[in-house]
């Protein structure tokens, strides 16, 4: 039976519940000099907004920092047991410079063993498990590094049945990122390719979602990229087109200025999506049936991974 790999342990599909797929809790950027707004270290915090999440309804979250944006599994572990909150870690990377330091003089062999290792084994001595594999690339270009370590994804992707989920800098290489991943056989029905509402273009999402691959809306309530309404128009049009079953929806929370919990009453917070975006979908014209399969079939299938 395929299962759903949680830093509690593995569960059967059917109980992750409301899902959003790209979320973060504890971490941050690494560079000595980085915006400290990135920098989340409140574990009392998280935990606030877990419990707003799941009184709201919430049953589920990935939390996608990987070991280059400070992962702490342990820390994820305490905050979904004092929550109830299922919380899915990361093995990989993140893009160009923040994974330099981890990959650069690492053949793509020893990236894809470590990748399995964390999937397989566990993370470092913690015998927690990710249940997602992270990669990605830079604005309009796939380095060299970003390229070893997208092969080495889908290698890990083919040992273990993990899907792949990544990261897109502005939304841009989404095509070159499934072709590369296709080429190395992994199924786009396995990726999700994360950011295209950083980069709203109608025919651009149109050959995104013919591709096959899921895709992440993945920054609802960050107003100084989108208004929600853009996105929940582009969801509206691509639930009609038939794509419905390929979105995956998010907020991509990573910023202390995100979360109320942080001392930033207006932020959205992880209520936001549920309790003011859902609403809007149904005003857009959505069922329940189709909010019912954004948040809780379509992840339930992509997570879920093994026999
Ligand atoms: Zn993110």
């Amino acid at each position: 039976m395929p299962v759903i790999r949680t830093v509690c342990g593995d569960i059967a599909p059917d109980r992750l519940g409301f899902t959003y797929l790209h979320e973060h809790l504890i971490g941050g950027a690494l560079k000595p000099g980085s915006d400290p707004d990135l920098t989340l270290d409140q574990p009392e915090a998280a935990a606030a907004e877990l419990r707003v999440f799941a009184a709201a309804g919430g049953g589920a979250l990935v939390e996608m920092s990987p070991v280059d944006y400070g992962r702490n599994p342990l820390a994820l572990r305490r905050l979904s047991e004092a929550t109830g909150v299922h919380i899915i870690t990361v093995t990989g990377f993140i893009k160009g410079t923040s994974m330099e330091p981890f990959v650069a003089d690492r053949s793509l062999n020893q990236i894809a063993d470590r990748m399995i290792a964390e999937v397989l084994e566990g993370i470092d001595a913690t015998g927690i498990r990710a249940g997602v594999i992270k990669a990605g690339s830079s604005k309009d270009s796939i380095t060299p590094t970003e390229e070893k370590v997208l092969r080495a994804a889908a290698r890990a992707h083919r040992e273990t049945g993990a899907p792949i989920s990544t990261h897109t800098e502005a939304g841009t290489m989404a095509l070159e990122q499934i072709a590369l991943l296709r080429s190395e056989g992994v199924p786009p029905e396995r990726m999700l390719i994360g950011h295209l509402d950083r980069r709203l273009d109608w025919e651009y999402h149109l050959a995104v979602a013919r591709t096959g691959a899921h895709f992440g809306y993945d920054q609802f309530g960050k107003t100084k990229y989108a208004p929600d309404a853009t996105r929940v128009d582009f969801v509206a049009r691509l639930v009609q087109a038939g794509f419905r079953d390929q979105l995956a929806l998010s907020g991509d929370l990573a910023r202390r200025s995100n979360f109320p919990a942080y001392g930033f009453p207006d932020a959205p917070g992880y209520a936001h999506l549920i309790q003011r975006v859902v609403p809007l979908l149904h005003q857009a014209g959505l069922s329940q049936a189709d909010v019912d399969a954004l948040f809780i079939t379509t992840p339930a299938r992509l997570l879920a991974f093994g026999d």
